[in-house]
C-alpha cells in the first residue's frame, strides 16, 4: 500500500486551540445519528476541521472534490458494533463490512484491524480485501450472478461463498472444489420495509436470493453434495432502513430456516441478518442507535431459538452504509453562480453526480456548509448544481449558505458511503483523491486520477488513426 503521510498545519490537538464542538448534540456513542464526523471541531478561527485537520486546508493541498475520511469515526463505529454485539448477543457474533459501501485497501485495513469481517460482491472487492489484510475465514462473498471466474477465485482464497441461486451451485459443483466450500445460502425473506425501492431487497419480488419455497429443495440437494458445506443462512431486507420491526420479523423467519436446516442434516453455525441499519442525513432524520439495531436484532434472534429450542447460531449482520456514511465528507470548490430573479440561484461546485450519483438515483438529500464559515448566517438560498451535462445534476437543492463566492470550500457531510464506491467518470471526469484524517495527519488513501489516465482503456483501430 502506498501512502504519503503529510501533517496537517495545526499542530496541537484540538482541544488545546480553544476548538469548539461542532454539532454539540452529537451522539458519540452511535456515529450514525450525527450529521458530522465525531472529530469536526470549529478552530480558533472559525474554520472546519476534522480529524485535526483543517478542511480548507486539505482542499488546498489535495485539491477539490475530495473525500475526507475521520478515523476516529470509523473506528469508533467499528467498535460500537462489536461491543453491542457483545453485549446483547449471548453467543458468538462478528459483523461484517458490507465493502460494496466504500471499497478500499485503508478501510480494509481498518475494519480488519478492529477485529470486523468483510463481505465482498465481485472479484475487485476481494481482491481489495484481501490485499487489505483481511483473513479470508472472515471474508463472505456474495452476488446475484457470479461469474465462473469469480467464484473461483473466492473458492481459491478459501472464502465463504453466499449461494444466491441454482447457478452458482451448479457452477461450485463444476469447479469439483479439492476441500468443501464453506457455503451460506441467500433467501428472500418475504419481508416489507420502508425505504426506496431501488435499495429494498427482503420482499418477495426481488432479484436476491432463493425464493424461500425453494430453501428446502436446496437444503434436500445439498445433502447429497460433499463438496459443499453449509454453513450459514442468509438474508437481507434493505438499506437506508429506521425501522426495528422488520428486522425482529426477519428474526423469526431466519430461526425458521435454521430449524429446518439443523433438521435436514446440516450443522448450521451461522445466521446473517444482512445489515440495512439507516444513517442520518440531513437534521430531519432520526435513524436508530447502533446499540438500539444491534439489541434489537440480538434479542429477537435469542428469543426465536430459544422459542424453537435451537442451539444458538454464531451471529452475523452486514453494516455498510452505518459503518462508514458519517465517517466521509466531500469537500468541493464553489465555481460559476447563476441567478435566475425570482426563481433560483445555481451555484456550481467542481463534482457533482460522478463523486456523488445518489441524489440523481435515489433522490437523496444532504447537508452541508462552507468550510470556512460554517456559523456564518445563512442569508441566502441556493442550488448546488454539479458541473456534469446533465440537468438533473444538483447535489443539493434550496440550501441555506452564506453568500459564497468562487473559491469557497464546500462541505457535505455523510458521503462516507455509496459515493466513492459509485463514482463513474461521466464526462471523462477523473475520480476524486480521498484522504484519511487522523490527530492531525492527513494520509493519501486514494490517489487523484488524471485525464490522461482516463484514456488508458480506449483502442483506437489502426484504420481510424489520424494521418499525420
Ligand atoms: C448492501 C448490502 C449490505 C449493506 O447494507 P447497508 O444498508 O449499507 O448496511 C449488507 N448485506 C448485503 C447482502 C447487501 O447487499
Amino acid at each position: 500500500m502506498t501512502s504519503t503521510s503529510v501533517p496537517a498545519s495545526s499542530t496541537a490537538p484540538a482541544d488545546l486551540r480553544n476548538a469548539r464542538l461542532y454539532e454539540p448534540a452529537r451522539d458519540p456513542a452511535s456515529p450514525n445519528r450525527n450529521l458530522t464526523p465525531l472529530t469536526t471541531v470549529i478552530d480558533a478561527e472559525g474554520r472546519l476541521e476534522v480529524g485535526g485537520c483543517t478542511l480548507s486546508e486539505l482542499a488546498r493541498r489535495y485539491g477539490t472534490p475530495l473525500y475526507v475520511l475521520d478515523e476516529a469515526t470509523l473506528r469508533g463505529t467499528a467498535q460500537a458494533y462489536r461491543s453491542a454485539l457483545a453485549a446483547h448477543y449471548p453467543g458468538e457474533a462478528l459483523a461484517l463490512y458490507a465493502s460494496k459501501a466504500n471499497s478500499s485497501l485503508a478501510i480494509t485495513a481498518l475494519v480488519a484491524s478492529e477485529g470486523l469481517g468483510l463481505d465482498a460482491v465481485s472479484a475487485g472487492e476481494l481482491l481489495t480485501a484481501v490485499r487489505g489484510g483481511m483473513p479470508p475465514e472472515r471474508i463472505v462473498f456474495h452476488g446475484n450472478n457470479k461469474s465462473r471466474e469469480e467464484l473461483q477465485l473466492a473458492v481459491q482464497l478459501g472464502v465463504t461463498v453466499v449461494a444466491d441461486n441454482w447457478l452458482d451451485l451448479e457452477n461450485l459443483a463444476a469447479l469439483a472444489p479439492t476441500r468443501p466450500v464453506q457455503l451460506m445460502l441467500r433467501f428472500t425473506p418475504g419481508i416489507e420495509c420502508h425505504t426506496h425501492e431501488y435499495i429494498r431487497t427482503g420482499h418477495l419480488d426481488s432479484k436476491f436470493g432463493f425464493d424461500p419455497d425453494q430453501l428446502e429443495a436446496v437444503l434436500r440437494h445439498l445433502q447429497g453434495c460433499s463438496w459443499a458445506q453449509v454453513t450459514g443462512l442468509h438474508a437481507h431486507i434493505g438499506s437506508q432502513i429506521f425501522e426495528l420491526q422488520p428486522h425482529r420479523d426477519l428474526a423469526a423467519v431466519m430461526a425458521d430456516a435454521l430449524q429446518l436446516a439443523r433438521s435436514l442434516g446440516h450443522p448450521v453455525r451461522d445466521l446473517n441478518v444482512g445489515g440495512g441499519l439507516g444513517i442520518r442525513y440531513i437534521a430531519s432524520d432520526d435513524p436508530p442507535s447502533i446499540e438500539e439495531w444491534v439489541r434489537t436484532v440480538a434479542q429477537a434472534v435469542a428469543a426465536a431459538c430459544r422459542e424453537r429450542n435451537l442451539e444458538l447460531p454464531r451471529l452475523l449482520c452486514e453494516p455498510g452504509r452505518s459503518l462508514v456514511a458519517t465517517a466521509g465528507v466531500t469537500l468541493y470548490s464553489v465555481g460559476s453562480r447563476k441567478a435566475i430573479p425570482g426563481i433560483r440561484t445555481y451555484l456550481s461546485v467542481d463534482g457533482g453526480m460522478s463523486d456523488n450519483p445518489r441524489p440523481i438515483t435515489y433522490q437523496s438529500q444532504y447537508t452541508a456548509v462552507l468550510a470556512d464559515r460554517p456559523e456564518a448566517d445563512a442569508s441566502e438560498t441556493v442550488t448546488l448544481a454539479g458541473k456534469h451535462c446533465e440537468s438533473g445534476d444538483v447535489l443539493l437543492k434550496d440550501l441555506s449558505l452564506p453568500p459564497a463566492t468562487t473559491g469557497d470550500v464546500l462541505a457535505v457531510f455523510a458521503t462516507g458511503a455509496y459515493n466513492a464506491s459509485m463514482a463513474s467518470n461521466y464526462n471523462r471526469i477523473p475520480r476524486p483523491a480521498a484522504v484519511l484524517v487522523h490527530d492531525g495527519q492527513a494520509d493519501l488513501v486514494q490517489r487523484r486520477e488524471l485525464p490522461e489516465e482516463l484514456l488508458r482503456y480506449d483502442v483506437l483501430p489502426e484504420r481510424l488513426r489520424p494521418v499525420a
